[in-house]
């Protein structure tokens, strides 16, 4: 009955009862657990079907679709193939495999669209094209800088940046060259126009075109040559077609054909057409060129320094309010000059309490720069002969606080019977303007070989009056500076050349620092060779107008008397020189 109890409390175990000792282990059929796909029954497999259709939506409701990693993806992927596996096996089922298909392209869809709009791109065929070919622009370069780097890892930025410029600039001109190719095998083909297409006007693309080709038959003449046309032909085309393109007169462009080589012609030219940049000079009698400076920038000025030859200009690269019109310019803080104006001054070199004379002053700017340098102390004399002009200068005078002056209005061929002895004179002479093109457009077209004699003339008889204000005993000068803004030799070292025949003067060093040397060999005329020493300012070369500057020393006082006779002779053959020169 029962079991036996012990009294003392405990239970004696006895072993296990008849229930326990009837039931042996559980055994399981061999790879039950593993096994998914094996002679599973109908019903199984469509719960198994269901839980995994159930556990597909869950996940792809609880993760986010730009979250969703590329394993997660992989996995859902195989558990869609084992699905599906399993689906073929009932045909009940196989409307489903569609729809579980399209899906996934929806999503890759999905997924695309939202690579794309973290790369900032649009959506669309066309765009991921666009994608495509920025992201293999984008390996490309990086490719290029890998390269770069895997040489250049010790260099700094800048170093690499460097680099990268000189291979751009290597590009560049490797493009250039190939461009020159086509054009010499364009000119191997270059015939030369017709009568009738000389006379029938072109584009002028085509212009242009045959200017380059026509440049390039006469730098290898004998090459390229039509072999019936003479040089002369060619370059009568080449002044016709220029004159056409830059809109010149015949006259001013056949001057410049005799002044520049061919292959510097262009250049001028092209550089004529662009206007020089805006520069300013401070004035030092009332402020310092970095105050100046400062006080500009803080009115949304860019400027910087004109170059290292002046201390004083300043060049305007872009300015918000007009630079005629700021508080500093009204104070008389500086002035509007070209940077060529500068140059003949310096060569003057004024020194304190000095007597000088601008012979032609108006509106003011060379001779209130002379003012600066005297610092306000001796005497200036400005002089011009136009009045109207002359109220520039007492304009600016005023405005720039210059009190060492005397304004006057005389001929300045006549001003030595009135006044002399002066230590300097600046002679800035009237002339045809041929160096300023790019400010005065008028001048390709309305000067003609009248204008250039009238000059010359003037020119002449100006330069003998300065040298004879000019007192050779000056203990601190005794000298004149002639400039124009012409670049015809005819104004320049032809009326320099003429006045070291006159009179007791030399050709002495300008000073300046830069500058192309004046002619001393000129078509077929010889200049004495000291004229060497002159300077030529061109727009191509120096980026400022043209400009010519010569600096003189006088010896005597003494004006030489010559015979007559002779000097009506010479002037004689002078008139010829230039009746052959026009011809
Ligand atoms: N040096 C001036 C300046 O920097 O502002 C510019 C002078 S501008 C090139 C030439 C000047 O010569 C003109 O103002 C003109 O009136 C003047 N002129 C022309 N013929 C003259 C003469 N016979 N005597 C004096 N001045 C003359």
């Amino acid at each position: 009955m029962g079991r036996k109890a012990k009294f003392d409390g405990t239970v004696v175990s006895t072993g296990p009862g008849r229930k326990a000792k009837k039931q042996s282990d559980p055994t399981f059929p061999k790879g039950l657990i593993e096994k998914t796909s094996g002679p599973l029954s109908r019903h199984q497999k469509q719960r198994a079907k269901k839980r995994l259709l159930k556990k597909n939506q869950n996940e792809k409701l609880r993760e986010p679709k730009a979250k969703k990693s590329k394993v997660s993806k992989e996995v859902v992927k195989r558990e869609k193939i084992q699905s599906s596996a399993d689906e073929n096996e009932e045909e009940e089922d196989a409307d489903e495999t569609p729809v579980e298909e399209t899906s996934e392209e929806e999503e890759q869809d999905n997924e695309e669209v939202e690579q794309n709009q973290s790369l900032g791109l649009k959506s669309g065929p066309a765009d991921s094209d666009d994608a495509d070919s920025s992201e293999e622009e984008e390996e490309n370069e990086d490719q290029d800088d890998s390269d770069d780097d895997g040489d250049d890892d010790n260099l700094l930025p800048i170093e690499k940046a460097n680099k990268r410029l000189k291979k751009k600039q290597e590009k560049e001109r490797k493009l250039a060259e190939d461009e020159m190719k086509d054009i010499a095998t364009h000119q191997d083909i270059f015939t030369f126009p017709t009568e009738e297409e000389l006379a029938n006007p072109t584009s002028l693309k085509d212009v242009q075109q045959r200017i380059r080709d026509v440049i390039m038959v006469l730098s290898d003449f004998k090459t390229l040559r039509d072999k019936d046309r003479p040089r002369v032909d060619y370059m009568e085309l080449l002044k016709a077609d220029l004159c056409t393109y830059f809109s010149y007169n015949t006259f001013l462009m056949e001057k410049l054909m005799q002044i520049f080589p061919l292959s510097e012609l262009l250049e001028y030219l092209e550089a004529s057409e662009v206007q020089r940049p805006m520069t300013l000079r401070t004035n030092t009698l009332k402020t310092r060129r970095r105050d100046l400076a400062q006080a500009l920038i803080n009115r949304g000025v860019n400027l910087d320094p004109i170059g290292k030859w002046t201390k004083i200009g300043l060049v305007v690269y872009s300015s918000q309010v007009p630079m005629g019109a700021t508080p500093e310019y009204l104070a008389g803080h500086y002035i509007l000059q070209g940077a060529s104006s500068l140059l003949p001054v310096m060569a003057l070199d004024p020194k304190e309490n000095e007597r000088i004379l601008d012979m032609c002053a108006a509106p003011g700017g060379k001779a209130s720069h002379i003012a600066a340098l005297m610092k306000n102390t001796g005497v200036l004399f400005a002089n011009d002969i136009n009045q109207d002009r002359i109220k520039a200068v007492i304009g600016n005078f005023h405005r720039l606080g210059i009190v060492n002056s005397v304004i006057c209005s005389y001929d300045g061929r006549k001003i030595s019977s009135a006044i002399k002895g002066f230590d300097r004179v600046l002679l800035d002479a009237p002339c045809t303007g041929t160096g300023v093109v790019a400010k005065d457009p008028g001048v390709k077209t309305n000067k003609d070989e009248v204008d250039v004699q009238r000059c010359c003339t003037l020119q002449r008889e100006l330069l003998l009056a300065a040298i004879d204000c000019v007192n050779a005993r000056s203990k601190t000068g005794g000298t004149i500076v002639y400039s124009t803004c012409s670049i015809l030799p005819e104004e320049n070292e032809w009326i320099v050349d003429y006045a070291l025949k006159k009179r007791d003067v030399k050709v002495v060093p300008t000073g300046l620092e830069f500058g192309a040397e004046g002619f001393t060999n000129y078509r077929q005329h010889r200049f004495h060779p000291s004229l060497k020493l002159t300077r030529r300012f061109y727009p191509h070369v120096h980026n400022m107008d043209g400009f010519f500057v010569a600096k003189l020393k006088k010896f005597s006082n003494i004006i030489p008397k010559k015979d007559t006779q002779k000097d009506e002779e010479e002037e004689e053959e002078e008139e010829e020189e230039k009746e052959k020169d026009s011809e």
